[in-house]
Order: C-alpha cells, then structure tokens, then sequence
C-alpha cells in the first residue's frame, strides 16, 4: 500500500549516485596518497574559497546526515557522550564523533575500499548556523594535530547592512594567507570567480528545480528533494553539480508538463520546517503519501540557495549570501521569507520539526508558529523529533497528530 502511493523514482537519481560516489572516492584517495589536500567545511562554510585554492572539500554534516539516514547514529552518538560531548547537543556532532572514535564509517558499506573519513590538512568552519560547527571541528583539530580556521558571524541578524559584509568579508579574506601556507598555493582571484561563477550556476539550477514543486500537483516532494541536494551542498563551486542539475531540472519540467505527482491524487500541500528526521525519509514519504499531502516546500532545502554570489565581487558577495541565510536572521525576516512560501507553493499547512538537539534549526520555541498562523490563517503543527537520535522521535504519536492535522485542513 506504501510502495503504491509513491510515484515512479527520479530518472537523474542514477547520476547522482554516480557523482556523489565518485566525490567519495577522490576525497578517500586523496587523503590516502597525498597527492591533493583535503579541507573540511561546514555546510554553508566557505566551501568556495576552498576549492579555489585548490582542496578538495569534505563536509562532515553530509555525513552526519548519512548517519542518521542510515540508523547507525543511535548506535555511536553515546560513544561521544563518553568523552564529555552532551546528548543534548547537535546529533551530527555527536554521531559523527561517535562513528570516529568506534573507528567506523558508513561510507565503508556504501563505497568499497573505503575504510574511513578522508583525513583533513585543514577544517574551514563558519559559525553562521551555529556554535556546534566550531566545538566538532575543534575535536578533529586537537585529534589530528590540524589548523582549524573559521569565520565567526553574527547571529538573529536583520538587515544585512554593509558592516555585516565587512566583517565576514574580512574575516574570509584573514583566510588566505593561512590556507596559502596549508595549500602550498599561491591565491588566484580569478580561480575564484570561476569557482563561484560554477557555485551561482548551481544554485539557481537548484532552485529551479525545488520551485517546480510550485506545480499543482507537485512533481517533487521535500522527502525527493532531501536526497538530490546532496550536490548542492557537497559538490557546489564544480561543473558536475552543474551538470547535475541540468539534468535534474527538465526532468521535473517534464513531470509538470505531464502532471506527474509523486503523491498520487494531491490533495493538501504542506511547508517544513526545521530539519528532516533523517532515519524516517522514505516511512514519512509514504506515510504522508498515503494521506494525500505532499510536503511541497521546506526551509532546509531551501538554505542552499545562495543568490547573493556575484563573480565580480567574490569575498563581499560571499560574506553577503552566507549571512543572508535564513537560519542567521531573526524571526521577524524568518516568518517574512516563511509567509512568501506558503503563498508561492500554494500550502494548506505548515509543519514545524522541533529537533531536540537542534535549536538552531528549530523555529517553534518562541511563538512563530502561533504568529504565522494568526498572521496568514495557515494551521500549523509541531512535531518533537531529532534529526538523527531517533530515541526522542514518538512516531505513533507524531503519526496521530499529523493525521489529526490533515483532517483539521480537510474540515478548514
Ligand atoms: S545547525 Fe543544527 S544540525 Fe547543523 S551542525 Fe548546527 S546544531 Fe548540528
């Protein structure tokens, strides 16, 4: 019944497996032979500067995310609950220091020949999400005996004026020299404008792609979307996540064309927010199938969206996409940019994941739920859970109130 629900797989989803095993082996080869130098960087970290400078670029939270997906997180997040890193902490965090310190990967079974996470020369972090980024890269710092370099941003920011970009502007530029030293390259800026020119092509294709989920019904949903991000976030400043998503945009326009929902008979469309229960994707694929509600937009995949990149203005035009980001604003611009979805994507409803272990992702503790739906007469729901530690994820009751939920959209 599950299974029927669920409309036929993404044609592209075969390429990006391939890129996305192929980004795998080249950082496991690299860490093994030497012969190019490996930077770690938080998600939305300076991932541009670093590949210009010629690193390949690694990031931890994919993993973290692989994690979770995978159900392993459980199994090691206590690992790091025994070195002093608090279950009420960041799940990636924790899982992923967990999986280092038992001395395993999932990436072992997912791509042969490897056996562990590629070795840093470098861990490049920006504290624009949060505080966790900068404590688990200082972990790796202090275990390997490696320069951990970051970007401290200003956090609840509102308008991001011209101090703002200054300051981060600057502080990625303090960057260089370092990371010059590391490289053993001299900094080009012209590699840079490409690099960010190939990282604005990107993310404008992938933002092509999540608003034909704009489309009645909707070609896509945010469970699809979680797993074909996966180059915008790790592979963003190359030509293959370029390619990627000029394959992966007019397939979606075809399935707008012809009308082909991945929810069989849409009938409620609903905005998420907050962060994907990473171990319950394809149950909560089926299980909102199954209710006829296509979860059709989100803010998580909506934050590698970085528009503000400008080729001409490289450091600057950075430092402005990578503040403008929403989880950096303060909740008058959060339920700005939230009122323009529900209304570009046609929602019935918002959901609001409040993840345990991810305050920062988490936009339901202090009344914005209750003030968007006054403001825009939305319904709401919120939803405890975890991105990775399922131990605090109720699914029956989460299953009860969004059923609940559903049928109260139903009755408005
Ligand atoms: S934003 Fe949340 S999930 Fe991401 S690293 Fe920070 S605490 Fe973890």
């Amino acid at each position: 019944m599950a299974e029927e629900v669920r409309k036929k797989e993404i044609a592209a989803t075969k390429e990006m497996k391939k890129i996305m095993a192929q980004h795998f082996y080249e950082l496991d080869e690299a860490s093994k032979t030497k012969k190019r130098k490996v930077a770690w960087c938080t998600s939305v970290g300076p991932a541009e500067l670093l590949r210009a400078m010629g690193f390949l670029v690694y990031f931890p939270e994919n993993h973290g995310a692989i994690l979770g997906a995978t159900r392993k997180a459980m199994e090691y997040i206590p690992y790091a609950n025994r070195v002093g890193y608090s279950p009420d902490i960041c799940s990636y965090t924790t899982s992923d220091i967990g999986a280092f310190l038992k001395g395993e990967t999932p990436l072992s079974k997912a791509y042969p020949g490897i056996t562990c996470v590629p070795k840093p020369d470098v861990l490049a972090y920006n504290t624009n999400q949060c505080r966790d980024v900068l404590d688990w890269f200082s972990f790796y710092g202090r275990e390997w005996n490696v320069p951990v370099l970051g970007i401290s941003t200003p956090r609840s920011v509102g308008a991001v004026t011209k101090d703002y970009v200054e300051d981060v502007s600057g502080q990625m530029k303090a960057m260089v020299k370092p990371l010059e030293e590391i490289s053993g390259r001299k900094f080009d800026p012209n590699e840079l404008k490409r690099v960010l020119a190939l990282s604005l092509e990107a993310t404008k294709l992938w933002k092509a792609c999540l608003f034909t989920a704009a489309a009645k019904p909707s070609p896509v949903t945010f469970f699809d979307m979680t797993i074909h991000m996966g180059p915008a976030v790790v592979m963003r400043g190359t030509e293959e996540a370029v390619a990627y998503y000029k394959l992966l945009l007019p397939e979606l326009q075809e399935r707008v064309k012809n009308k082909v929902a991945t929810v069989e008979e849409e009938k409620y469309r609903i905005y998420w927010d907050g962060m994907p229960i990473w171990g319950k994707l394809r149950e909560h694929a089926d299980f909102f199938g199954s209710l006829k509600a296509s979860i059709v937009a989100s803010t998580y995949c909506n934050s590698w969206i970085f528009e503000a990149f400008d080729p001409s203005d490289s450091f600057d035009s950075m430092a402005r996409a990578y503040t403008e980001l929403f989880i950096v604003r303060t909740d008058e611009v959060k339920e700005r940019y939230i009122t323009e979805m529900l209304k570009t994507f046609s929602c019935d409803g918002i959901i609001y994941h409040d993840s345990k272990t991810c305050p920062n992702n988490s936009n339901a503790r202090y009344g914005m739920p209750q003030r968007l739906t006054k403001k825009t007469g939305i319904p709401h729901l919120i939803i405890q859970g975890d991105l990775n530690d399922l131990r605090l994820f109720s699914e029956e009751q989460a299953k009860t109130n969004i059923e609940a939920f559903v049928e109260g959209i139903e009755e408005k």
